[in-house]
């Protein structure tokens, strides 16, 4: 028994991203591509993202140009190739704020979103230091967190404090406090619905970029090994690291890194005439496939 489709949902990617951005320590390894992606969860109940990727306007499109992000496309242009409209989401577990992640607030209207308080609160700490602290600010666009505000005031803000089971059937949030920011949380999605899952993916936001984060290159023996963009500690990125692999049932082929441009290796996919990735990581039972014609 499957509870949910999963889908991988590339909207736009940075052709050539510094290895040592995403793997701590891999300094002069040359680049990589960086896919920016959401990942939509839909069951017969709910259909939930997890992040909602930026908008391509305002400081926003700044932050991007800035980053070296190409071939943007819309939520209603991504989600139109598994048959979904923006309209449509009615949840948004948002895993940090940072503008890839949390840009696209204003996009989705009829959706509540979901994010841990202590992110949120540290950022408004964060917005309030002097310009010589900027750099904590360098990938968080200030509308973004005004924005999360005005949802809240509007009823459409659920402010998250810790670990969460079953938010929504089989999914929980599991926070990891300090680490890539300050209130970053992974996905837990227990596909079978049982506590003792033997079929559980994480969405990892960006605790893992890529798999050499979960096993440091070394394959035949695996040490954790963290992103290299953060402003918390690595020592509780590590232990992120293994809080991810073991919610995974200890299989790193069921961590999902949205940032991982090698997951169309992993599971079956699909490139768009728009040349982006639409991965299909699960089906729920009884649903049609998007990726095989
Ligand atoms: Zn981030």
């Amino acid at each position: 028994m499957s509870i949910y489709s999963i889908w991988v949902l590339e909207y736009a990617y940075i052709p050539e991203m510094p290895l040592s951005a995403l793997v701590y320590g891999d300094h002069n390894k040359g680049t990589c591509k960086l896919p920016y992606a959401y990942t939509l969860l839909k069951s017969d109940e709910h259909t939930i993202l997890i992040d909602c990727g930026h908008d391509d306007a305002a400081y926003g499109k700044f932050l991007a140009d800035r980053s070296g992000v190409v071939n943007f496309a819309a939520p209603r242009d991504v989600l139109a190739e598994v048959g979904m409209t923006p309209e449509d989401i009615d949840h948004v577990i948002i895993t940090h704020a940072h503008f890839d992640h949390m840009g696209g607030l204003a996009l989705f209207p009829n959706a509540k979103f979901h994010i841990q308080e202590a992110e949120l609160s540290r950022w408004i700490w964060a917005m309030s230091l002097d310009r010589r602290f900027r750099w904590l600010m360098r990938t968080t666009d200030p509308g973004d967190i005004l924005r999360c505000v005005e949802l809240a005031r509007d009823g459409r803000l659920v402010s998250v404090n810790g670990d969460r089971e079953d938010v929504f059937p089989g999914i929980d949030l599991r926070i990891a406090a300090d680490t890539h920011t300050p209130g970053s949380q992974f996905v837990v999605i227990r596909n079978d619905g049982r506590r003792e899952s033997e079929d559980s993916f994480v969405v990892t936001g960006d605790l893992v970029y890529r798999m050499e984060n979960l096993d440091g290159g070394e394959p035949a023996d695996p040490f954790y090994r963290p992103v290299g963009m953060g402003i918390g500690s690595q020592t509780n990125m590590v232990f992120a690291l293994d809080a991810i692999v073991e919610a995974a049932g200890g299989d790193h082929g069921r961590v999902v890194p949205p940032h991982e441009a090698r997951l169309p290796e992993r599971f079956p996919s699909r490139l768009t005439e728009r040349g982006l990735q639409v991965i299909e990581v699960a089906l729920a039972d009884g649903a049609t496939s998007f990726v095989e014609s």
